[in-house]
């Protein structure tokens, strides 16, 4: 069983969905976690109790708006300052936005280009210089199907999501001799707050229901026709901090009930 005791864990835009379960899975092998993300102040101090409690490790919830590049720095920064050190950085954060190009916000392509990719640049490159201090690491970048394939409409997050595999196969590349590995986890549709607003668009646009939209949207891209869970995506990247995991490095893995096989 991974033991994580000992270790730091930074897990950006943890307040929900499958960062949340990441920074759950992460405390409950023994990792002191440090959270990020926005939510309601008083919510966010109770799931970060709660996880404390249950898992008996120190949680601590660092505000960043990782939009801009001198936050997603310091957040790193202000891990270390309060941890002593970073071991783990899960790169989660991320946003959605779906239009077609010619009608494509420029601040939405601006804004997810920041949070989804130039994000794990700033973190990155403040904890790589941790990591290579003591000579041990796991960067785990979230990115998507859509890191590897394409889907109309989803320009910027396509773009950005095929940016941080590449990304990851660099900073596999820059650390492979140390035991500093860098893999990106590419999930099929997972069942989260950005997912329920493209499911809300499509029941509107269809005139149908919200399980039509749901059946509609998840089979029309996943052969399994069931949804990822965030806590099976929280076990891989458990296995990717694991001592087993120490020779995994620059990989994209798909868990996407075989979305991307066809
Ligand atoms: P979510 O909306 O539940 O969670 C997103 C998290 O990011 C939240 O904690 C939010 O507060 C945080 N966040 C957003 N903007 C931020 C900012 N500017 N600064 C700091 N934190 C910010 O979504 P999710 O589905 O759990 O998505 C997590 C990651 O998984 C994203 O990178 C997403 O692209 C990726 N992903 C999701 C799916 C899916 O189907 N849900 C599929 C593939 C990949």
């Amino acid at each position: 069983m991974t033991q994580l005791n000992h270790r730091v864990a930074l897990v950006t835009g943890s307040t929900s969905g499958i960062g949340l379960a990441m920074a759950r899975r992460l405390a409950q092998a023994g990792a002191e976690i440090v959270m990020n993300g926005f939510g309601d102040p008083a919510a966010i101090d109770r799931l970060r109790e709660e996880i404390a409690e249950s898992a008996k490790t120190p949680v601590h919830f660092i505000p960043a708006d990782l939009a801009k590049g001198a936050e997603a720095q310091a957040l790193v920064k202000q891990t270390i300052a309060i941890c002593g050190r970073i071991d783990i950085l899960v790169n989660n954060a991320g946003i959605q936005h779906v239009a077609a190009i010619p009608d494509f916000p420029d601040d939405r392509w601006d804004a997810v280009i920041a949070i989804n990719l130039s994000s794990a640049f700033h973190t990155s490159k403040i904890a790589l210089a941790d990591m290579q201090q003591r000579g041990w690491g796991r960067i785990i970048n979230i990115a998507s199907a859509h890191g590897l394939v394409a889907s109309v409409n989803k320009s910027a997050y396509v773009a950005a999501k095929h940016g941080i595999v590449g990304l990851t196969k660099v900073t596999a590349l820059e650390n492979a001799k140390a035991q500093i590995t860098c893999n990106a986890i590419c999930p099929g549709w997972v069942d989260t707050p950005l997912v329920r607003k493209q499911i809300e668009a499509r029941a509107t646009a269809q005139h149908c229901s919200i399980d039509e939209a749901t059946r509609q949207l998840v089979g029309e891209k996943q052969p399994s026709e069931r949804f990822v869970t965030p806590e099976h995506l929280a076990e891989l990247a458990l296995f990717l901090c694991s001592d087993a995991g120490g020779s995994i490095t620059g990989s994209a893995y798909s868990m996407d009930g075989g979305w991307t096989a066809q």
